[in-house]
């Protein structure tokens, strides 16, 4: 997995380094929409803190964490969202591709499940 030292595409764009369709920022973390969405809504709640995946987080990010859900309700809420999926990949298995922490909230499909 990459190390810390290396930059990852999202510290990229928390830094203004590169664009991105931000939606929502706030002193702890960015909404931005995925470049590949898998739904009509998908967008990606990433701490401007990096934690590399959830395995990584320790107990002092649990207020972190916290907010970071509470980001999600907010989304949900302000578009008008019912019906969604929070998905975090950890490890290359699981589907994880940018090792910075980041909840993925898909919306506007149905969803199967188990997913894929
Ligand atoms: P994961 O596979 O869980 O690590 O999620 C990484 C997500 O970041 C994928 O859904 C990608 O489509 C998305 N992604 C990668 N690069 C960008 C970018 N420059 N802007 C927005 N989303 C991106």
């Amino acid at each position: 997995m990459t190390s810390v030292e290396e930059k990852t595409i999202f510290e990229k764009i928390i830094n203004g380094e590169i664009p991105a369709d931000i939606v929502f920022e706030n002193d702890i973390a960015v909404v931005i929409r995925d470049i590949n969405p898998q739904a009509p809504v998908h967008v990606l709640i990433i701490p401007k803190r990096r934690i590399d995946r959830i395995e990584a987080a320790q107990d002092g990010d649990t207020e972190l964490l916290g907010k970071l859900l509470i980001m999600a309700r907010d989304f949900a809420k302000s578009h008008n969202l019912t019906e969604f999926r929070l998905v975090i990949n950890n490890g290359q298995q699981a589907g994880e591709t940018v090792p910075h922490l980041h909840i993925h909230l898909l919306s506007g499909r149905s969803m199967a499940w188990p997913p894929g």
